[in-house]
């Protein structure tokens, strides 16, 4: 049952509004199975009825179709940045909202900085949004995070280590806590809600202060025993005429990371200080110097996604990345040059889905995987007693 309205579920994702005779078809399991998991995913106010999706022709009993229920639960999220958290409630089509950026207090400080978001959070659902139920809280970072345990194990641009995210936020929120990284977020949020919906295998590829990736196949971000898989920020795709910290030469992160670029940019005169955001803002606004700039940087990791591309062979290669977001000359750059590159056609290579909202996303994704997984989990007393 809890597997076949999980397959449910995630065909009303893709497919809905459906009707439930199409919806056997589409899941390939009988109308009596599609009845009962139906049954049960509305009673938990997951799925509704929508009789105007489909007018009524007249002839024999109408086939009322059913989609997700947007207006009941939200999941609650926190991505945590370098210099701040943005604060998310997303919908059960990953629709952020709510979104809200707070700067750390005393970024050093996880305790400080997880607990202040998490308060400020639960006032944000208060006050916007108190008539939707929270399934849970979503926590999202760069670097090395253990979902199984729920810890962020190593955060390399704010230096955390080994911090309990989990319990933490369950004791202060009174949620379900999960805790992902934002490279494998975002891979199952391309999967669920984005341009690689329906794909089997995804390798992603995150820029920002840190870089990372996630490799999914089938339904799942592969892990690995220390739940490391996907670090890429030491492999030496980048310039080999950079230093990084840990003493080689060439690592990708220190090639193109946010402030590694935003340096480089600067000390090259193109914008008056090291922030990527200013340079992201001269290409918006025109500047032809900022824009090959920020091209330039697409190129860089295009370059080292080629290689990642060949070595994978996945059925799609998804980029976030600042410029790539936002300039579409970054996003084609980005992908003339993966395919000038490795054995991947241009149509396969795809820029975030999700625009501004990104980090917003990959919080709240980080729970709805979790949901489409197991749906029926919702059934939990703590779930329920929010
Ligand atoms: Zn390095």
């Amino acid at each position: 049952m809890s597997a076949a309205a999980s397959v449910v579920l995630g065909a009303v994702l893709r497919h809905g509004p459906i009707a439930r005779s199409a919806l056997a078809r589409a899941c390939g399991l009988s109308p009596a199975a599609v009845t009962r998991a139906c049954a049960a995913l509305s009673d938990l106010g997951l799925l509704v009825e929508v009789p105007e999706a489909v007018p009524y022709q007249g002839i024999g009993r109408p086939h009322v179709p059913v989609d997700i229920d947007t207006t009941r639960h939200v999941v609650a999220g926190i991505h945590v940045a370098h210099l701040h958290c943005t604060l998310t409630l997303v919908d059960l089509r990953g629709g952020v909202l709510v979104r809200r950026e707070i700067p750390h207090g005393t970024p050093d400080d996880p305790h400080e900085v997880l607990t202040t978001a998490a308060d400020q959070l639960l006032a944000l659902h208060a006050e916007r949004l108190p008539g939707h139920i929270p399934i849970g809280l979503g926590v999202a970072a760069g670097g090395w995070v253990d979902p199984a345990h729920g810890v962020i194990v190593r955060h390399a641009s704010l230096g955390w280590r080994d911090t309990e995210v989990r319990d933490l936020l369950t004791a202060r929120t009174g949620l379900p806590v999960r805790v992902d990284s934002h490279a494998r977020a975002l891979a199952r949020a391309e999967q669920l809600f984005g341009a690689a919906r329906g794909r089997e295998s995804l390798l992603h590829l995150f820029v920002g202060n840190v870089v990372g990736a996630a490799i999914v196949t089938g339904g799942a971000a592969h892990l690995g025993p220390r739940a490391a898989a996907g670090d890429v920020a030491h492999l030496a795709l980048g310039d080999p005429a950079v230093t990084c910290a840990c003493g080689k030469r060439g690592c990708l992160e220190a090639t193109v990371s946010d402030r590694a670029w935003a340096t480089r940019a600067f000390r090259a005169g193109v914008i008056s200080r090291p922030l990527i955001f200013d340079l992201v803002d001269a290409a918006l606004a025109g500047s032809a110097e900022a824009k090959a700039n920020l091209a330039e940087r697409a190129r860089l990791v295009g370059r080292a996604a080629a290689v990642l591309f060949d070595f994978l062979d996945p059925e799609v290669l998804v980029v976030t990345e600042l410029g790539t977001n936002r300039l579409p000359s970054c996003a084609a750059a980005l992908r003339d040059e993966v395919a000038a590159m490795s054995r991947a056609s241009g149509d396969v290579v795809l820029a975030s889905s999700f625009g501004e909202d990104v980090l917003a996303v990959a919080a709240g994704a980080v729970q709805l995987d979790a949901l489409y997984a197991d749906p029926l989990s919702i059934r939990n007393p703590v779930w329920q007693g929010v």
